[in-house]
């Protein structure tokens, strides 16, 4: 991507895509407010709505009336002056008043996520902020929402800074062993109070990250492929839990003709079923890379309904649903219910009772047995991702770069006695760098200023 200069104003359509009732129009850098003058003639009160009539400055003439608002940095979004119109959602609307910023010296389009990436830059929002926004943003159910807002609210930057800071406090100690070894005013045994912290803290990160992936999770839903012999109704489940569910978030067809994937929302828990009815056997080489593609990601899967035909011989191929999913969870979904009798249902039941599924009698055509299976998923959904505490870590980022500061805390902390205080303080320093890394806010600078506040050693 092209570098551009921050001294540049940028301007973009903040809100979705035209025609809308209404549209917002940011802008932000230092022309903000010559943008805002030259086209509604005004600067309005800060952080304050006006009406504003929007014209163009070329010719003077109207092009619609508004809401201005203006945000003088850095007390703003971005952290610089930053002017906001609300207009009239309409596609020509919108073009002549970008149009017209577009006239304006110092005034260029913004780039993707040019706004937080200043906001981010000027120090507003953190890293792990900014990445809780954007999953905000892609939040499809209100699980994700939670944990999305929790984590722009930095639920997780604000522990983490929090920890550095007291990373870089233990660090302080140590270096002032190392540095000022014979000073009278600093205290024998620093090293110690400085590793009892470490020790406290290793704690609390191992607690954060022992959390079954909670948040990555929620963050990809559950995955529950749908899988069994040709012929016994997968299709037509499927279609029937895209077709009863009333929020069928996005309908995506695989990347092949053999996986099709539905995203739902269950009772406010993410769930995507895969349809792998391509999983079987070919000999066609590009039918076959296909086959390959959908067991990968049917095997990946959280959990696999295996489809059997109750109406067919009642084989259960339990072989092959050991070895097609050897390591997820399985449940075995006796579909075509309405085309048996009772005595055959019972029969089926005490086959069942030997092998340790989770079983489901339905019936993809009438929908019989189909709440109570559905509301067994949701409860699944719910266990698998649900949680009465929230996941501080929502991404493999996240986890790396604590799994990572434990590791430098672990090093510290297994320095046989006595320590080599430079061992410790490298490992300390590295952990609140790798603290910082997260945040994106690394700084040694604040390592000294630590040292200087806490002893007063210059004299
Ligand atoms: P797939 O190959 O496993 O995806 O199976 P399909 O969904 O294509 O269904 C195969 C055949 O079984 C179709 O003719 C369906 O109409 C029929 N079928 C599916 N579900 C049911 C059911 O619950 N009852 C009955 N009687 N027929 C069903």
């Amino acid at each position: 991507m092209e570098r551009m200069t921050e001294a540049d104003t940028i301007f973009a359509l903040s809100s979705g895509r035209p025609p809308a009732a209404i549209a917002v129009v940011r802008v932000s850098g230092p022309q903000a407010s010559a943008a805002l003058r030259a086209l509604i003639g005004k600067l309005p009160p800060a952080r304050q709505a006006a009406l504003a009539r929007v014209r163009d400055p070329q010719n003077g003439e109207t092009i619609d009336e508004g809401l201005a608002l203006w945000f003088p940095g850095p007390r703003s979004e971005t952290g610089e002056d930053t002017a906001e119109l609300q207009l009239h959602g309409g596609r020509a609307v919108i073009a002549a008043v970008l149009a017209a910023l577009g006239r304006i010296e110092g005034c260029r389009p913004a780039q993707a996520g040019e706004f937080t990436r200043r906001a981010f830059e000027n120090g507003r929002i953190d890293l792990t902020r900014v990445e809780g926004l954007a999953d905000l943003i892609d939040a499809d159910t209100e699980a994700q929402r939670r944990q999305a807002f929790r984590q722009m609210r930095g639920m997780l930057g604000d522990r983490a800074e929090a920890w550095r800071a007291q990373l870089i406090e233990a660090l302080a100690l140590v270096e002032a062993r190392i540095d000022f070894p014979d000073e009278g005013d600093v205290p024998e045994d620093l090293t110690g109070p400085a590793l009892a912290r470490a020790r406290e803290l290793r704690g609390e990160i191992a607690q954060v990250l022992a959390d079954q992936r909670r948040g990555e999770r929620l963050r990809e839903g559950l995955v529950v492929a749908i899988a069994g012999p040709p012929n016994a109704g997968k299709s037509s489940l499927l279609n029937r839990i895209a077709r009863r569910e009333a929020a069928i978030v996005s309908p995506i067809s695989g990347t092949t003709r053999d996986v099709i994937e539905v995203h739902l929302d269950l009772d406010g828990y993410p769930v995507t079923f895969l349809d792998t009815a391509g999983i079987r056997d070919s000999s066609d080489p590009i039918e076959q890379e296909g086959v390959r593609r959908a067991r990968e990601r049917a095997s990946g899967a959280d959990l696999v309904l295996w489809v059997l035909d109750a109406s067919a011989g009642g084989e259960i191929a339990v072989d092959m649903l050991t070895r097609e999913f050897p390591s997820t969870a399985k449940w075995i979904v006796w579909n075509k219910i309405d085309a048996v009798t009772l005595l055959r249902i019972k029969s089926l039941k005490s086959v069942i009772h030997r092998l340790d599924y989770h079983t489901y009698f339905i019936s993809a055509l009438n929908g019989s047995g189909f709440a109570e299976f559905l509301a067994a998923l949701s409860e699944q959904a719910r266990q698998f991702l649900g949680s009465t505490q929230p996941a501080l870590v929502t991404r493999e980022r996240h986890r790396r770069a604590l799994e990572e500061t434990e590791a430098a805390l672990d090093r510290a902390l297994s320095e046989p006695s006595p320590v080599r205080e430079d061992v410790v303080a490298e490992e300390l320093r590295l952990a609140a760098r790798t603290l910082g890394r997260l945040t994106g806010r690394v700084d040694v600078e604040d390592i000294l200023d630590v040292i200087f506040r806490d002893f007063c050693i210059g004299k």
